[in-house]
């Protein structure tokens, strides 16, 4: 008998580290060593602890995760809940959430929208691209130049190529709306144009209300001859102005228009929900029939990937929002994480020009008001690459490579030291 050969994946090659979870990597490694560290070590303070600005996950100011106290209470309802069992939902998910997740980001509830609970945020974009695929035809989705960097990585895995469209200055740190409009203007027929209706990542620059009604008008007059698909990616309402309707207002306005949008839902950060992969997708029809036909495919994609969604967080998001007495405690807990954020940017702007004034050797034409005209979760501070590197190296604070900084990671406790290390890294880190 010839010798078996087990080595079937010997040339399988190792994939990227993935740009936001590959950091997080290494601040884990960081910690573990710092951890390790002999107590007489000059190192081993809590001066020298590694800090994270990487994910987009809360923090409350003790740099923990938060549980939100309204979702909470719902687990503690639902842990003593007898009906509560552990049975397989719907393949689209439970029926209940979907009119409430609707309502959030529509302000009405609407048969001719087709709905289906899936896996979050990213979820929601990759059954989106995917049936776009298949039953539209589409082959391309335009993104803002920058975003997100998981865009790229699963319109691939839904086989659509990817084109960008100017979105953010990075030397006047402002929208580039007129070259955005301008590309998107002359995308070919039937691309799928990927917008962040509130609280963009990175950049924390928005679209002005005036901005979103001339591009909407733009997706109107290309609708007769050729179509663009209006694709919004939502995963920060709340969380830009504070105000949940203010910051659905561009899907609204688009959904006011008539235009066919397909809206990605993600509840991870407005409910703190995140491991449980909470969040939907709509896709705007002419009638419910079509809404009916829609949700059929919908639901033969999902039963072919992955079944059916989790309960949990569908559970828990339904509770809040069809109860009115949870819904405004939910309000509260939202106000907590946003003011909160609020008074952290404020802080770290404040502690870097600070630092800045003191220090004799740092550059006094860096500008840092930015960070407090940004809105959501981060910071495109504007640091480049080698600083970033420098950062992590020598202060041991980790931010994605691009200088985006995650707020939610900052507290009284750490923003003054990152502060004072980002301008020692301005000062010191090499030069592009
Ligand atoms: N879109 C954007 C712009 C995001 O920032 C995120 C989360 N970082 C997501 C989608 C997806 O998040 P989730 O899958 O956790 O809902």
């Amino acid at each position: 008998m010839a010798t078996p050969n087990f080595e079937i994946f010997s040339k399988v090659e190792r994939g990227p580290p993935d740009a936001v979870f590959g950091i997080v990597d290494q601040f884990n490694k960081a910690t573990a060593a710092w951890k390790a560290l002999p107590p007489d070590h000059p190192e081993a303070g809590p001066d020298h602890k590694p800090i994270s600005l990487v994910v987009g996950a809360y923090r409350d100011e003790n740099g923990k995760p938060w549980v939100l106290p309204t979702v909470r209470q719902i687990e503690k309802e639902m842990a003593e809940s007898p009906a509560l069992d552990h049975e397989y939902l719907k393949i689209t998910g439970l029926p209940e959430f979907l009119p409430a997740a609707q309502k959030l980001m529509f302000g009405v509830k609407d048969e001719t929208i087709a709905s289906a609970q899936v896996l979050s945020g990213t979820g929601a974009l990759y059954v989106g691209f995917s049936f776009l695929h298949k039953h539209l035809g589409c082959t391309t989705l335009m993104i803002p130049d920058p975003t997100w960097p998981n865009h790229p990585n699963v319109a691939a895995a839904a086989g659509i190529s990817v084109t960008k469209y100017p979105y953010y200055d990075r030397k006047t740190n402002s929208v580039l709306f007129d070259q955005m409009y301008d590309a998107i203007s002359k995308a070919e027929t039937n691309t799928i144009i990927l917008m962040h209706p509130c609280a963009h990542n990175p950049t924390g620059m928005d679209l002005t209300m005036d901005q979103w009604e001339k591009l909407a008008s733009l997706f109107q007059s290309r609708a007769a001859t050729s179509p663009l698909i209006p694709f919004f990616d939502c995963a920060y309402q709340g969380y830009a102005s504070g105000d949940l309707e203010l910051d659905a207002a561009a899907v609204r306005h688009f959904l006011a228009l008539g235009l066919p949008i397909i809206v990605a839902q993600s509840f991870s950060k407005t409910m703190g929900l995140y491991g449980e992969r909470c969040g939907c997708l709509h896709l705007k029809c002419t009638s419910k029939d079509i809404a009916t036909n829609v949700t059929s495919q919908l639901s033969s994609f999902i039963r072919a990937t992955y079944s059916n969604p989790p309960g949990h967080g569908a559970r828990i998001a339904t509770a809040l929002l069809t109860d009115e007495t949870k819904y405004k405690s939910w309000l509260n807990d939202l106000k907590t994480m946003t003011d909160r954020l609020k008074s952290m940017r404020t802080a770290l702007r404040e502690g870097i020009e600070k630092a800045q004034a003191e220090l004799p050797e740092a550059p006094k034409e860096r500008k840092w008001d930015h960070i407090t005209t940004q809105r959501g979760m981060f910071s495109f501070t504007g640091l480049t690459p080698q600083e970033c590197k420098y950062l992590s190296e020598k202060h041991h604070i980790f931010l994605t490579g691009n200088g985006r900084v995650s707020i939610a990671g900052l507290n009284p406790s750490n923003v003054e030291r990152v502060s004072r290390a980002i301008v020692d890294a301005v000062i010191h880190a090499p030069k592009e």
